[in-house]
């Protein structure tokens, strides 16, 4: 166990998009960034195949490649990269402290928090079986994937209805399976759905089963008040029941809205505590892509370069 601190300009705690990003800007800006990767380095795209929608890849690029030229090109100009998690902050001081998991205490002058977000999923095996392959949790990643095709998307909140109006527009016919007699969205995401000819809700209903052999055939669901069971022959199966931002360890300390995502100041990275910025899913939960997630990647970089700037540290 270390006794004593260690001093470090420029923390970034998550190894995403959008904390390779801010650690690409960080060490071109001579601000020597130590960037932990956490439990999950690369972050959410390294469970996907193809990414089609990042600019730079006109053919598009498997997910885990894509993390492995992010980490490359934040090495290139000298991020340091651990392979451990922050478990512990204490953002009381002018200078934040913060505990990697083996208890290593670290003091930064500035911290950039990317600790992202992760999809809620149903639990299911076969869930798991057609991760990436049929199922998936965001339907402007991968609906396009499945257009001209029947699916399915299941969630009775906002983000099922947007995820099954965006759906509506690729797919001739969308199932959205709700559990309840009603549904969760606000009114104007309600009356989209409602108003719909091609989506059709399925009330009272719980999925049983996704379908298929070596690929989404359909999906099997039970009525919770008939008992009856049913089978909607769908290509695509789209989980649409939230996301838990990464940011328990910063309770107490950082402003966050009633989910946990972290607050910041309108069109900044700043938060409440001066010298924590926060950039990515873990502050956003309305775009949730990794182009934003590297724009707010970059801007907590510039953010935090002029903090440490202005302090005199860089
Ligand atoms: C299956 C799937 C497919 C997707 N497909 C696309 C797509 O095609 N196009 C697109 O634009 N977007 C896609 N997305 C969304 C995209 O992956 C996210 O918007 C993006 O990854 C968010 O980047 P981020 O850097 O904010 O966080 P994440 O990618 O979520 O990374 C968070 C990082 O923080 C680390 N971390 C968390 N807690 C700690 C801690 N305490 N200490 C240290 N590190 C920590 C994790 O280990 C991880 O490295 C997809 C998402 C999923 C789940």
């Amino acid at each position: 166990m270390a006794t004593t601190a260690e001093h470090l300009h420029c923390v970034i705690i998550g190894s995403g998009p959008a904390g390779y990003t801010a650690a690409v800007y960080a060490a071109r800006a001579n601000m020597n960034p130590v960037l932990f990767t956490g439990k999950d380095p690369g972050g959410q795209l390294m469970i996907t195949n193809d990414v089609e929608n990042y600019p730079g890849y006109p053919s598009g690029i498997m997910g885990p490649e894509m993390m492995e030229d992010f980490r490359k090109q934040a090495e290139r100009f000298g991020t340091q990269i651990r392979y451990e998690l922050i478990n512990k902050v204490d953002f009381s001081g002018p200078v934040h402290k913060l505990w990697t998991e083996s208890d290593q205490e670290i003091h930064a002058d500035a911290v950039i928090i990317s600790t992202g977000a992760t999809a809620k999923w149903l639990g299911l095996d076969s869930e798991k079986k057609f991760w990436s392959k049929g199922v998936s949790a965001c339907a402007v990643c991968d609906g396009f994937f499945f257009r001209g095709q029947e699916v399915a998307v299941v969630g009775g909140g906002d983000t099922a209805a947007e995820e099954a109006t965006y759906l509506a527009k690729l797919c001739p016919k969308v199932h959205l399976i709700v559990r309840r007699d009603q549904l969760r969205a606000s009114k104007i995401m309600q009356e989209r759905v409602l108003n719909a000819e091609n989506i059709v809700i399925h009330w009272n209903s719980e999925t049983l089963e996704v379908l298929g052999e070596n690929e989404v055939e359909g999906v099997k669901l039970l009525n919770n008040k008939t008992n009856e069971t049913s089978v909607i022959p769908v290509k695509g199966f789209f989980v649409a029941i939230g996301h838990q931002p990464n940011t328990d360890i910063f309770k107490g300390w950082l402003d966050m809205d009633e989910t946990g995502y972290l607050k910041t100041v309108p069109g900044r990275t700043l938060t409440n505590i001066e010298g924590v910025f926060a950039s990515g899913d873990a502050q956003d939960n309305i775009y949730r892509q990794a182009v934003t997630a590297a724009g707010t990647g970059c801007m907590a970089a510039l953010d935090a370069e002029r903090y440490l700037a202005a302090k005199g540290v860089i």
